[in-house]
Protein backbone atom coordinates (compact mmCIF):
# COMPACT_ATOMS: atom_id res chain seq x y z
CA UNK A 1 0.00 0.00 0.00
CA UNK A 2 1.25 3.32 -0.97
CA UNK A 3 1.43 5.94 1.94
CA UNK A 4 -0.20 8.67 1.51
CA UNK A 5 0.69 11.64 3.80
CA UNK A 6 -0.75 15.25 4.57
CA UNK A 7 -0.48 19.17 5.83
CA UNK A 8 -3.91 20.59 6.11
CA UNK A 9 -3.74 23.83 7.62
CA UNK A 10 -6.22 26.66 7.80
CA UNK A 11 -5.90 29.47 6.60
CA UNK A 12 -6.52 32.10 9.56
CA UNK A 13 -3.40 33.51 9.09
CA UNK A 14 0.17 33.01 7.30
CA UNK A 15 2.40 29.99 8.16
CA UNK A 16 4.20 30.54 11.13
CA UNK A 17 7.43 28.24 12.70
CA UNK A 18 4.92 25.78 14.57
CA UNK A 19 3.13 25.23 11.23
CA UNK A 20 6.49 25.15 9.08
CA UNK A 21 7.29 22.28 12.09
CA UNK A 22 4.07 20.22 11.12
CA UNK A 23 5.06 20.57 7.53
CA UNK A 24 7.85 19.58 7.30
CA UNK A 25 7.44 16.29 9.77
CA UNK A 26 4.71 15.09 7.66
CA UNK A 27 6.75 15.62 4.42
CA UNK A 28 9.75 13.87 5.76
CA UNK A 29 7.54 10.70 6.97
CA UNK A 30 5.76 10.59 4.08
CA UNK A 31 8.68 11.15 1.79
CA UNK A 32 11.24 8.76 3.66
CA UNK A 33 8.62 6.16 3.29
CA UNK A 34 8.17 6.86 -0.52
CA UNK A 35 5.13 8.18 0.15
CA UNK A 36 2.94 11.09 -1.92
CA UNK A 37 2.57 13.68 0.40
CA UNK A 38 -1.06 16.44 -0.30
CA UNK A 39 -1.53 19.90 0.60
CA UNK A 40 -5.58 20.63 1.66
CA UNK A 41 -6.68 24.06 3.00
CA UNK A 42 -9.05 23.53 5.16
CA UNK A 43 -10.98 26.89 5.19
CA UNK A 44 -14.38 25.72 6.78
CA UNK A 45 -14.62 28.70 9.04
CA UNK A 46 -14.78 31.60 7.06
CA UNK A 47 -14.91 34.04 10.20
CA UNK A 48 -11.80 33.13 11.17
CA UNK A 49 -10.22 33.29 7.88
CA UNK A 50 -7.52 36.06 7.05
CA UNK A 51 -8.07 37.34 3.46
CA UNK A 52 -5.20 36.39 1.36
CA UNK A 53 -3.61 33.68 3.99
CA UNK A 54 -4.17 30.78 1.98
CA UNK A 55 -2.11 32.52 -0.90
CA UNK A 56 0.76 33.06 1.16
CA UNK A 57 0.53 29.81 2.96
CA UNK A 58 1.32 28.25 -0.60
CA UNK A 59 3.51 30.61 -1.61
CA UNK A 60 5.52 29.73 2.05
CA UNK A 61 5.08 25.94 1.15
CA UNK A 62 6.73 26.84 -2.59
CA UNK A 63 9.63 29.04 -0.77
CA UNK A 64 10.47 25.91 1.87
CA UNK A 65 10.27 23.37 -0.87
CA UNK A 66 7.76 21.58 0.06
CA UNK A 67 5.09 21.01 -2.72
CA UNK A 68 2.02 18.77 -3.13
CA UNK A 69 1.98 15.70 -5.37
CA UNK A 70 -1.46 16.02 -6.20
CA UNK A 71 -4.04 18.81 -6.99
CA UNK A 72 -4.45 20.97 -3.41
CA UNK A 73 -8.54 20.34 -1.82
CA UNK A 74 -10.19 22.86 -0.82
CA UNK A 75 -12.71 22.42 2.10
CA UNK A 76 -14.38 25.21 1.04
CA UNK A 77 -15.42 23.56 -2.52
CA UNK A 78 -16.96 19.67 -0.33
CA UNK A 79 -20.02 21.07 1.71
CA UNK A 80 -22.02 19.24 -0.24
CA UNK A 81 -20.19 16.03 0.67
CA UNK A 82 -20.13 16.73 4.72
CA UNK A 83 -23.56 17.51 4.31
CA UNK A 84 -24.98 14.41 2.38
CA UNK A 85 -23.29 12.61 5.05
CA UNK A 86 -24.80 14.66 7.80
CA UNK A 87 -28.41 13.78 6.01
CA UNK A 88 -27.79 10.10 6.26
CA UNK A 89 -26.85 9.72 10.10
CA UNK A 90 -29.83 11.84 11.05
CA UNK A 91 -31.92 9.44 8.74
CA UNK A 92 -30.31 6.98 10.19
CA UNK A 93 -30.43 8.04 13.97
CA UNK A 94 -26.99 8.01 14.00
CA UNK A 95 -27.08 12.27 14.70
CA UNK A 96 -29.70 13.79 15.91
CA UNK A 97 -30.24 18.19 16.69
CA UNK A 98 -29.01 19.85 19.98
CA UNK A 99 -30.33 23.12 20.97
CA UNK A 100 -28.01 23.12 24.02
CA UNK A 101 -25.89 26.40 24.21
CA UNK A 102 -22.25 26.23 24.80
CA UNK A 103 -23.14 28.36 28.18
CA UNK A 104 -25.81 25.31 29.42
CA UNK A 105 -23.55 22.84 28.83
CA UNK A 106 -20.82 24.72 31.00
CA UNK A 107 -23.42 25.35 33.52
CA UNK A 108 -24.04 21.51 33.51
CA UNK A 109 -20.34 20.74 34.24
CA UNK A 110 -18.74 21.41 30.78
CA UNK A 111 -19.36 18.23 29.53
CA UNK A 112 -22.25 17.25 26.93
CA UNK A 113 -24.41 14.58 28.87
CA UNK A 114 -26.81 13.54 25.79
CA UNK A 115 -29.86 16.49 26.53
CA UNK A 116 -31.12 16.50 23.24
CA UNK A 117 -30.04 12.70 22.31
CA UNK A 118 -33.97 11.42 22.94
CA UNK A 119 -35.82 14.65 22.13
CA UNK A 120 -36.86 14.15 18.47
CA UNK A 121 -35.93 17.67 17.67
CA UNK A 122 -36.69 18.19 13.91
CA UNK A 123 -36.28 21.65 13.05
CA UNK A 124 -32.93 22.50 12.68
CA UNK A 125 -33.27 26.26 13.18
CA UNK A 126 -30.13 27.22 15.85
CA UNK A 127 -29.50 24.12 16.18
CA UNK A 128 -26.18 22.08 16.02
CA UNK A 129 -25.87 18.12 14.93
CA UNK A 130 -24.21 16.01 16.87
CA UNK A 131 -23.19 12.14 16.41
CA UNK A 132 -24.22 9.47 18.92
CA UNK A 133 -20.74 8.16 20.47
CA UNK A 134 -21.94 4.25 21.21
CA UNK A 135 -18.65 2.85 21.22
CA UNK A 136 -16.36 5.80 22.75
CA UNK A 137 -12.57 5.89 22.07
CA UNK A 138 -10.70 5.97 25.53
CA UNK A 139 -7.32 5.04 24.10
CA UNK A 140 -5.52 5.46 20.77
CA UNK A 141 -1.91 4.60 19.44
CA UNK A 142 0.81 7.29 18.37
CA UNK A 143 3.87 6.47 16.36
CA UNK A 144 5.76 8.22 18.19
CA UNK A 145 4.16 8.22 21.72
CA UNK A 146 2.43 4.91 21.82
CA UNK A 147 -0.68 4.48 23.69
CA UNK A 148 -2.59 7.72 24.48
CA UNK A 149 -5.76 7.49 27.19
CA UNK A 150 -8.19 10.14 26.02
CA UNK A 151 -10.14 11.16 29.31
CA UNK A 152 -13.60 8.96 29.40
CA UNK A 153 -16.03 12.18 29.77
CA UNK A 154 -14.66 13.81 26.89
CA UNK A 155 -14.31 10.08 24.74
CA UNK A 156 -18.01 9.14 25.75
CA UNK A 157 -19.18 12.94 24.60
CA UNK A 158 -21.67 13.07 21.83
CA UNK A 159 -19.53 15.73 19.66
CA UNK A 160 -20.59 18.27 17.45
CA UNK A 161 -20.53 17.48 13.52
CA UNK A 162 -22.29 20.63 12.24
CA UNK A 163 -22.05 23.86 14.22
CA UNK A 164 -25.16 26.00 15.22
CA UNK A 165 -23.77 28.85 13.22
CA UNK A 166 -24.31 26.12 10.37
CA UNK A 167 -20.42 25.67 9.54
CA UNK A 168 -19.27 22.07 9.05
CA UNK A 169 -17.26 20.66 12.09
CA UNK A 170 -13.58 20.55 11.70
CA UNK A 171 -13.42 16.63 12.94
CA UNK A 172 -16.10 15.62 10.34
CA UNK A 173 -14.45 18.03 7.62
CA UNK A 174 -11.06 16.38 8.30
CA UNK A 175 -12.02 12.39 8.57
CA UNK A 176 -14.45 12.53 5.38
CA UNK A 177 -11.41 14.36 2.93
CA UNK A 178 -8.73 11.98 4.54
CA UNK A 179 -10.42 8.95 3.84
CA UNK A 180 -12.10 10.03 0.39
CA UNK A 181 -8.00 11.35 -0.20
CA UNK A 182 -6.97 8.15 0.63
CA UNK A 183 -3.99 9.31 3.42
CA UNK A 184 -2.91 6.34 5.32
CA UNK A 185 -1.02 8.56 8.24
CA UNK A 186 -2.32 11.54 9.76
CA UNK A 187 0.79 13.56 10.95
CA UNK A 188 0.51 17.13 12.75
CA UNK A 189 1.15 18.95 15.72
CA UNK A 190 0.47 17.75 19.35
CA UNK A 191 -2.47 20.10 19.93
CA UNK A 192 -4.90 17.57 17.78
CA UNK A 193 -4.39 15.18 20.06
CA UNK A 194 -7.20 15.67 21.93
CA UNK A 195 -9.73 15.31 18.88
CA UNK A 196 -8.04 12.21 17.76
CA UNK A 197 -10.58 10.23 19.53
CA UNK A 198 -13.34 12.07 18.48
CA UNK A 199 -11.78 11.39 14.59
CA UNK A 200 -11.59 7.20 15.13
CA UNK A 201 -15.15 7.45 16.62
CA UNK A 202 -15.72 8.91 12.62
CA UNK A 203 -13.98 6.19 10.71
CA UNK A 204 -16.01 3.62 12.80
CA UNK A 205 -18.76 4.95 12.33
CA UNK A 206 -17.97 5.18 8.12
CA UNK A 207 -17.13 1.85 8.22
CA UNK A 208 -12.93 2.60 7.19
CA UNK A 209 -10.06 1.30 8.43
CA UNK A 210 -7.95 3.67 10.96
CA UNK A 211 -5.41 5.44 9.77
CA UNK A 212 -2.01 5.59 11.90
CA UNK A 213 -1.24 8.63 13.71
CA UNK A 214 2.12 10.74 14.24
CA UNK A 215 1.70 13.82 16.88
CA UNK A 216 4.82 16.21 16.52
CA UNK A 217 6.10 18.25 19.27
CA UNK A 218 4.17 21.72 19.70
CA UNK A 219 6.44 25.20 19.51
CA UNK A 220 5.59 27.47 22.24
CA UNK A 221 6.89 31.00 22.64
CA UNK A 222 8.84 32.49 25.14
CA UNK A 223 5.44 33.02 27.83
CA UNK A 224 4.69 29.23 27.33
CA UNK A 225 1.76 29.75 24.51
CA UNK A 226 1.37 27.82 21.46
CA UNK A 227 2.18 29.46 18.80
CA UNK A 228 -0.51 30.02 16.05
CA UNK A 229 -2.74 32.46 14.37
CA UNK A 230 -4.73 33.41 16.37
CA UNK A 231 -2.25 34.40 18.68
CA UNK A 232 -0.51 36.13 15.97
CA UNK A 233 2.75 33.98 15.53
CA UNK A 234 4.67 35.88 13.12
CA UNK A 235 5.16 35.08 9.77
CA UNK A 236 8.08 32.96 8.35
CA UNK A 237 10.55 34.65 6.01
CA UNK A 238 9.72 33.63 2.51
CA UNK A 239 12.55 35.73 0.73
CA UNK A 240 15.67 34.08 3.39
CA UNK A 241 13.98 30.66 3.95
CA UNK A 242 17.19 28.52 4.84
CA UNK A 243 17.84 29.59 8.22
CA UNK A 244 14.10 29.22 9.40
CA UNK A 245 14.34 26.12 7.73
CA UNK A 246 17.48 24.83 9.48
CA UNK A 247 15.63 26.15 12.72
CA UNK A 248 12.79 24.00 12.20
CA UNK A 249 14.44 20.74 11.15
CA UNK A 250 16.51 21.58 14.15
CA UNK A 251 12.92 21.52 16.31
CA UNK A 252 12.33 18.44 14.77
CA UNK A 253 15.56 16.62 16.08
CA UNK A 254 18.23 17.20 12.96
CA UNK A 255 21.72 17.83 13.49
CA UNK A 256 22.71 20.43 11.25
CA UNK A 257 26.16 20.05 9.85
CA UNK A 258 27.80 23.31 7.79
CA UNK A 259 28.10 21.22 5.30
CA UNK A 260 24.60 21.01 5.05
CA UNK A 261 23.86 24.85 5.70
CA UNK A 262 26.17 25.18 2.69
CA UNK A 263 23.15 23.42 0.46
CA UNK A 264 20.37 24.84 -1.21
CA UNK A 265 16.68 24.63 -0.44
CA UNK A 266 15.84 21.49 -2.12
CA UNK A 267 19.30 19.80 -1.22
CA UNK A 268 18.53 19.95 2.64
CA UNK A 269 14.96 19.39 2.15
CA UNK A 270 15.98 15.92 0.11
CA UNK A 271 18.68 15.58 2.66
CA UNK A 272 16.17 15.69 5.53
CA UNK A 273 13.94 13.09 3.93
CA UNK A 274 16.95 10.72 3.58
CA UNK A 275 18.09 11.29 7.42
CA UNK A 276 14.77 11.80 8.83
CA UNK A 277 13.81 9.06 11.79
CA UNK A 278 11.38 9.14 14.62
CA UNK A 279 14.23 7.93 16.81
CA UNK A 280 15.85 11.67 16.72
CA UNK A 281 12.58 13.37 17.35
CA UNK A 282 11.95 14.85 20.58
CA UNK A 283 9.39 13.15 22.95
CA UNK A 284 8.12 16.21 24.43
CA UNK A 285 4.87 17.64 23.46
CA UNK A 286 5.65 20.82 23.88
CA UNK A 287 8.76 22.57 23.14
CA UNK A 288 10.22 26.05 23.67
CA UNK A 289 12.99 26.33 21.21
CA UNK A 290 15.87 28.49 21.72
CA UNK A 291 17.86 29.60 18.73
CA UNK A 292 21.05 31.41 18.34
CA UNK A 293 19.78 34.18 17.57
CA UNK A 294 16.92 34.61 19.84
CA UNK A 295 14.20 34.79 17.18
CA UNK A 296 11.24 32.70 16.25
N1 LIG B 1 -6.53 22.47 9.88
C1 LIG B 1 -5.94 22.11 11.14
C2 LIG B 1 -5.07 23.25 11.64
O1 LIG B 1 -4.61 24.08 10.87
C3 LIG B 1 -5.10 20.85 11.06
C4 LIG B 1 -5.89 19.65 10.77
C5 LIG B 1 -5.15 18.34 10.89
O2 LIG B 1 -3.96 18.28 10.61
O3 LIG B 1 -5.82 17.35 11.22
O4 LIG B 1 -4.83 23.31 12.84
Amino acid sequence: MTYIGRFAPSPSGPLHFGSLVAALGSYFQAKSQQGLWLIRIEDLDPPREVEGATELILKALDAYGLHSDKPIVYQSERHDLYQAQIEQWLEQNQAYYCQCTRKQIKATGGFYTGTCRGKQISDDRQCSVRLKVDHPITEFSDEKHGTISIPEDLAKEDFIIKRRDGLFAYNLAVVIDDIDQGITEVVRGADLIEPTGRQISLYHELGEPEVKYLHLPLALDENGNKLSKQNHATAIDLDNPKPTLLMAMTFLGFKISEELEALNIASIIQWGVDNWSLDQLPSETEITPRFSNGSL
